[in-house]
């Protein structure tokens, strides 16, 4: 794959002398929020810009090992002021791995307040909101980290991607496709892992990382869910889970700890729609799976205001947990009655 030549100029233009750039990517940021957007600012540093990456919240503790992440402005802990002044002073503002502002909670209104920044947006997710200058929108893309590694190869060549580039890109390449098992799984994306590994990354390490780094408390939160809060219905074709506070707050929960629960209920051959519902302090996070043919993004748009990918979306809701399950078997009821399930 490549991103479109006009596109790589437009973005060469707009980078041909020193720019003052924020680099924003979505709240709970995952691997690859975070992968593509520290890999970006590492390059753009290189090349004699001024960077500034913010992300709305904290990331998961299991991702502190990401190269430089500490560089990272944490808009909801501390520095709002650092973060305030970098987004009024911007001549180009990125959003990364977000289709729409109401993933950026409270910081989509302060960039509203500099009109004069270039906007651009490097994405991966369906229906992308229209307002940017320049948007670098591949739904057909499996992560946005590989999206960066291919404007880093386009803008500047294959050889400027450092090691720590490398680390960082994987771990969102690697994330955002259940460690390369579903989505996009193209030629060109490996091509591009061989790239990355060419930079003497140690995959093994990333994968332990990411995937073995947990608390017992996790461990323990898993096994619960899924034996005690699972409920299959729908002919043993459609699952859910949730967690309220109680239950996070019985197992030492701490953010992130329960970031891939809701792929588990695929593992069984028959099912066809898994849904995970966690308690937040003014709303419910839904978190949407399915598989091949069924559409969680138009389920989450449809009835929990979200979106995402066709086999990976999420939203809110606003009403209890109880309330909220029951509301989640009525849709997928009326889901099933228009044949889309
Ligand atoms: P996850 O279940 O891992 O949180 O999210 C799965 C996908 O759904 C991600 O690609 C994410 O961007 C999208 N998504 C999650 N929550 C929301 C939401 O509240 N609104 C929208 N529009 N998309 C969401
Ligand atoms: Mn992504």
């Amino acid at each position: 794959m490549q991103i479109a030549r006009a596109k790589i100029d437009e973005l060469r233009d707009m980078l041909a002398t020193p720019q003052r750039v924020v680099i924003l990517s979505h709240t709970n940021p995952d691997g690859d929020a975070i992968g593509s957007s520290l890999a970006l600012a590492e390059i753009l540093r290189k090349e004699g810009h001024t960077v500034t990456s913010i992300l709305p919240n904290r990331y998961p503790y299991y991702l502190e090992f990401m190269p430089a992440i500490n560089s990272v402005v944490i808009f909801k802990n501390d520095r709002q002021e650092e973060a305030k002044e970098a987004l009024k002073r911007a001549d180009i503002i990125m959003c990364l791995d977000f289709h729409t502002m109401s993933r950026l909670d409270q910081l989509g209104e302060l960039i509203d307040e500099n009109q004069t920044a270039k906007r651009v947006l490097i994405d991966h997710h369906l229906d992308p909101v229209e307002d940017f200058d320049l948007m670098i929108s591949y739904p057909e893309a499996s992560s946005t980290c590989y999206l960066v590694a291919l404007i880093i190869e386009q803008l500047y060549g294959a050889e400027q991607i450092t090691k720590s580039m490398a680390e960082n890109l994987y771990v969102g390449m690697m994330t955002d496709t259940g460690n390369f098992a579903f989505s996009t799984l193209t030629p060109d994306l490996f091509r591009v892992v061989a790239l990355l590994a060419s930079t003497g990354i140690a995959i093994p390490e990333i994968h332990n990382n990411v995937y073995n780094s947990f608390t017992e408390g996790r461990a323990r939160l898993y096994g619960y869910v899924i034996n005690r809060k699972m409920k299959i219905f729908h002919n043993g074709t459609v699952a859910h889970m949730s967690l309220t506070d109680e239950e996070m707050r019985r197992f030492w929960f701490q953010q992130g700890d329960s970031e891939g629960f809701v792929n588990y209920p695929l593992t069984i051959k028959k099912m066809k729609l898994s849904a995970m519902f966690t308690q937040h302090t003014d709303f419910i996070r839904v978190s949407l799976r399915s598989r091949g043919k069924i559409d969680v993004n138009l389920f989450a748009q449809r009835y929990f205001s979200g979106g995402g990918h066709k086999n990976a979306a999420g939203g809110k809701s606003f009403v209890s947990m109880d309330e909220t399950l029951a509301y989640f078997e009525k849709c997928v009821k009326e889901y099933a009655n228009e044949g889309l399930l």
